[in-house]
């Protein structure tokens, strides 16, 4: 096993592994050190806002921390609050603070294990992996681990292309929802605001400033325009195991015979949700057996169909939603933004090419940027990814979709070789299982590294 092991993140991810870390008996005491980028290490960015209108898009009877304990969150929100239902989708700062809750218990119990831990507030800045361990550089200290765990989420988005320097330097276009999210004050002018991208998180920021800024009208922009599915009210079961559509996927690993064979199960099938329900345990594996160019059509033509039917919405948000349509606060739109230009009088003018083709220019006071997860690791500006890459210790997913891993999340080298004493847990490994981000995953994949770490060297 490894006795000295460096995790690097603040979210869900790194705090499920601790917790599986610290809650073993091993045959020597481990010592941990966690670089948690800051004071509340838990809650990560998905469970760190403060709104309670902020719902999960997962139903609290999956949402345990542990594969031992699926039903631990729903027993956790059942001690506050009786009423709770394993269907319920509760808000996502209640779960932020679960997962304190559990980290909490964890690092004090850790003592009655002999393990020895550090939780230290400062993001990590550097990693340097040897044949000796990983040398890790925080602010001006050093360190030293036999292995070290990315858990750092998502990359910070990026602009669009097409967006003007000065438009972002104005403030008024916004790269990055969450911080303006947690700052954004009430307001009851007339405000116009482009929402760009149409996901979870369109969803969230439409939820938010609906509430705050009553004044305000909302145009949500996204090449189809349409809004993440919803949930049934009552959960159902999947139809089968999914077996037959599965084998026959597995038989012919190409985009178009899978689109075909999903077109006609879900046809076929009392509720289509069942049917995509019915592909998550096998999702990842499926996924590895894609050709590199199978996988690059699926982004090009299937990414957003996709992402719209696993990540739904719950039923009370869509129809929150809903009503910001109907009281006329809302406009849906199809096409693709073509630029963003700060004009003489402050707006931005923003140009889209909407249906059939046709350029359209209109002005807005903000437009908010919510275009999915970035996991491109080639053009990030993100310290630590920037440095692994630089330098030449890891590989890039040459599809943007993380770093080159194994399965298990251990990172390939600059040679695109696995390493021994480099992992990765969460968004960094969408090129090796693609449902790599939410909490039934992560868990898994936290129970399956803390074993690997942990294991006698002949098993490792
Ligand atoms: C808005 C939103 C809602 C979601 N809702 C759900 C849901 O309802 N159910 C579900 O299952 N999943 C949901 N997800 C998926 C979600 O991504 C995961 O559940 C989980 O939060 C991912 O945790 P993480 O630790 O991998 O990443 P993050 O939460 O992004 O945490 C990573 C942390 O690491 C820190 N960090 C980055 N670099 C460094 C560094 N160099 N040193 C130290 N720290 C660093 C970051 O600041 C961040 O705090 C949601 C995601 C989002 C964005």
């Amino acid at each position: 096993m490894f006795h000295k092991v460096a995790i690097i993140g603040g979210g869900a991810a790194a705090a499920t592994l601790v917790s599986e870390l610290l809650e073993r008996r091993t045959s020597r005491p481990l010592h941990l050190d966690w670089y948690a980028g800051g004071p509340e290490a838990g809650r990560g960015i998905a469970y760190g806002t403060p709104s309670a209108q902020h719902l999960l898009n997962v139903r609290a009877a999956s949402m345990g921390m542990f594969v031992s304990k699926p039903g631990g969150f729903l027993e956790y929100a059942q001690a506050i609050d009786p009423s709770v239902k394993g269907s319920d989708f509760l808000p996502r700062r209640l779960y932020g603070d679960f997962l304190r809750s559990r980290v909490e218990q964890a690092l004090k119990n850790a003592g009655s294990f002999g393990h020895d831990v550090n939780v230290l507030p400062f993001t990590a800045d550097s990693l340097v992996p040897s044949a000796e361990g990983v040398a890790i550089g925080y602010g001006d200290g050093e360190s030293h681990a036999e292995a070290a765990v990315l858990a750092i989420g998502s990359l910070p988005p990026r602009p669009l292309p097409g967006v003007e320097d000065a438009a972002i330097a104005s403030g008024r276009y916004v790269v990055d929802p969450w911080p303006f999210l947690a700052n954004a004050v009430p307001d009851d002018r007339p405000l116009r605001v482009l929402v760009i991208g149409l996901g979870l998180t369109a969803v969230d920021v439409l939820l938010e400033l609906s509430a705050r800024w009553p004044n305000a009208h909302f145009d949500a922009l996204s090449r189809h325009g349409k809004l993440p599915e919803p949930h049934l009210a009552t959960a159902s079961a999947p139809a089968d195991d999914g077996g037959e559509l599965v084998d026959s996927m597995r038989d012919d690993p190409n985009i178009r015979t899978w689109l075909r064979r999903l077109r006609e199960a879900t046809t076929n099938a009392e509720d289509w949700r069942t049917v995509i329900d019915g592909l998550r345990p096998h999702t990842q594996s499926l996924w590895r057996d894609l050709p590199r160019a199978e996988r690059a059509r699926f982004l090009r033509h299937a990414r957003w169909a996709w992402e719209r039917a696993r990540h739904r919405m719950p039923p009370e948000v869509t129809a929150k939603i809903e009503a910001l349509e109907q009281a006329g606060r809302l406009t849906r739109g199809r096409g693709r933004m073509r630029s963003v230009h700060l004009s003489l009088d402050g707006a931005l003018d923003v140009a889209r090419v909407a249906a059939g083709g046709v350029d359209v220019v209109q002005s807005y006071d903000i437009v908010i940027q919510t275009v999915g997860l970035n996991t491109d690791t080639q053009r990030t500006e993100h310290p630590l990814i920037r440095q692994l890459v630089i330098g030449g210790h890891v590989t890039p997913d040459s599809l943007g979709l993380g770093l080159k891993a194994e399965p298990n999340g251990q990172l390939h080298d600059g040679n695109d070789r696995p390493r021994s004493n480099l992992f990765a847990i969460g968004s960094l490994l969408r090129g090796a299982l693609w449902e790599s981000t939410a909490i039934p995953e992560i868990r898994k994949q936290a129970q399956a590294l803390a074993n690997l770490l942990l294991a006698d060297d002949k098993h490792r």
